[in-house]
C-alpha cells in the first residue's frame, strides 16, 4: 500500500526483531522498530550475557546450515562495526559414542563440510585434563564455533539498524486489529507489513493462535568464580560445553564474568513480564552437582551471579516464522526454544525473503507445524 508511513514495523527488539529491522533498513526500506523495555532488556530471552553458537544439530541439517550462515554474518557484522562480541572459544558436544544425536551430528557436519574433530577418551583427556568425563564419553569439537556476547550484540545490531535508517522507539504495541494500523503506547502507526518478534510474550499477545503453541519456561543460569590465578576455566583452555543427554551446558569465563553453568531441561511455565526471577536452592544444588562432577577444579566455587531467564518453546523446538492467519501482512516470528539466538541473522534474512521476494515457506517454520502436544526433538 503506497503512502503508508513505514514499509515495515517490527515489534520486539530481541535478536530476531533486531536482525529483521537491520536487514530491511540495509535494503533501503522505511522501518520502525519498537520494544516495550528496550533492545536486549533483562526480561527478554536475548538479554543474557552470552549465548553459544554451534553447528552441531544432530540430523537437523536445516539448523546446521542456518548456524553456518549466521556465524558468517555475525563475524561480518562485528568486522564492519569494529566490535569484538564473538569469542571463538570452540564448542565441545559430548555424549556416549552410540548416541544417535552425536552420530547424526558427525554425519551432517561431514556432509556439509563444517570443521570438527571427533574426540574419544584419550584425546578428550589430553585436550581437557581439567574436565572429568566417563571413560566411554565421546565428543564433537567445533574449533571455529564459540560464544556471542548476546545482550550487547543485540544492542549493536539495533544501533546499526538505526544508522541504516530504522526509527527505534521504546513503545509497547497491542495485538493487531486491522491490516495497516497498529495501536501502540506512542500512538497509532501505519505500515505495509508488521513483524511481531515478541519472543516469550507472543502467546500472551496472540492467545488464540499461540496460547498453547509457544510455552515460556523458567530457566536458571549460574556463574561461578574460579580460584585466583586459575585460568583453566576460561578460553582457550575451556571451550563452551554441551551435554544434551545430561541436560547441561557451560560457557567458559569471558570478560571476568565467571564460569556459566546451566541445566537445559525445560523448567516450569513462566511469565516473562511478571515472573519471579529469584533462583531456587534446588536448581543451584543441581548446577553445583554437575559442576563438582565435571569440573572438579571448581568444586565449592563461589556463586558470582545467577539469572532467571525463559525459553519460548514450540512443541518440538522448531522456530515459528509465518503469517498471522487473519492478516496477510502480519508476520509472527519466534519460538527460539532455547537455541534461537545464534540464528538471528538467518531469521532476519528468511523473513526478508518471505516478505519481499515471496519465497516459498519452509514447512518446519509454519504455524500449522506447531502442535499443542509437546515433544522436543530439536536440540
Ligand atoms: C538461559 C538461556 C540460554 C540460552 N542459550 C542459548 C544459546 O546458548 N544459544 C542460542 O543460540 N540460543 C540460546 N537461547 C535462546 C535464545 O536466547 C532465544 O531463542 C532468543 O534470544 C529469542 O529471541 P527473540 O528475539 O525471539 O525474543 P526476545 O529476545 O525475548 O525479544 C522479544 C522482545 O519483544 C519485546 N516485546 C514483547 N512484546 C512486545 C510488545 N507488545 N510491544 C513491544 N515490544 C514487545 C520484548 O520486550 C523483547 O525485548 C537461550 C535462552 C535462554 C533463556
Amino acid at each position: 500500500m503506497a503512502g503508508t508511513a513505514y514499509d515495515l514495523a517490527v515489534i520486539g527488539a530481541g535478536v530476531f526483531g533486531a536482525w529483521t529491522a537491520y536487514q530491511f533498513s540495509r535494503a533501503g526500506a522505511r522501518v520502525l522498530l519498537l520494544d516495550q523495555h528496550g533492545p536486549g532488556n533483562a526480561r527478554s530471552s536475548s538479554g543474557g550475557e552470552t549465548r553459544i553458537i554451534r553447528m552441531s544439530y544432530g540430523a537437523d541439517e536445516i539448523y546446521t546450515r542456518s548456524s553456518t550462515q549466521s556465524l558468517k554474518r555475525w563475524k561480518e557484522f562485528f568486522a564492519e562495526t569494529g566490535l569484538s562480541l564473538f569469542h571463538q572459544t570452540g564448542v565441545l558436544v559430548t555424549s556416549t559414542p552410540d548416541d544417535p544425536y552425536l552420530i547424526a551430528t558427525r554425519d551432517t557436519l561431514s556432509r556439509i563440510c563444517c570443521r570438527f574433530e571427533w574426540l574419544e577418551r584419550d584425546s578428550l583427556r589430553e585436550r581437557f585434563p581439567h574436565i572429568m568425563f566417563e571413560p566411554a564419553t565421546t565428543g564433537v569439537y567445533e574449533p571455529e564455533s564459540g560464544v556471542l556476547m548476546a545482550r550487547r550484540a543485540v544492542q549493536a545490531v539495533v544501533d546499526a539498524a538505526v544508522r541504516a535508517g530504522t526509527r527505534y522507539e521504546n513503545w509497547r504495541a497491542d495485538a493487531p486489529t486491522s491490516s495497516h494500523t497498529l495501536r501502540t503506547t506512542g500512538g497509532n502507526i501505519e505500515a505495509d507489513a508488521f513483524v511481531f518478534a515478541c519472543g516469550p510474550w507472543l502467546p500472551a499477545l496472540f492467545p488464540k493462535i499461540l496460547g498453547n503453541r509457544i510455552r515460556p519456561t523458567r530457566q536458571q543460569v549460574f556463574f561461578f568464580g574460579a580460584p585466583p590465578g586459575d585460568d583453566r576455566f576460561a578460553p582457550p583452555q575451556t571451550p563452551a560445553w554441551i551435554a544434551f543427554h545430561e541436560g547441561a551446558y557451560a560457557v567458559p569465563s569471558l570478560d571476568g564474568r565467571g564460569f556459566k553453568l546451566a541445566v537445559d531441561r525445560h523448567g516450569p511455565p513462566f511469565d516473562p513480564e511478571t515472573g519471579n526471577r529469584e533462583i531456587t536452592r534446588a536448581k543451584l544444588a543441581e548446577a553445583r552437582f554437575i559442576l563438582d562432577k565435571r569440573f572438579p577444579g571448581l568444586a565449592g566455587a563461589p556463586l558470582l551471579e545467577a539469572r532467571v531467564c525463559q525459553y519460548e518453546n514450540t512443541s518440538n523446538g522448531d522456530f515459528l516464522v509465518d503469517r498471522h492467519p487473519d492478516f496477510e501482512n502480519v508476520w509472527l516470528a519466534g519460538g527460539g526454544s532455547g537455541h534461537g539466538f545464534k540464528h538471528g541473522p538467518f531469521v532476519g534474512e528468511y523473513i526478508a525473503a518471505r516478505i519481499v521476494a515471496r519465497t516459498d515457506p519452509e514447512p518446519r517454520f509454519s504455524l500449522t507445524a506447531k502442535k499443542i502436544r509437546r515433544r522436543r526433538t530439536v536440540y
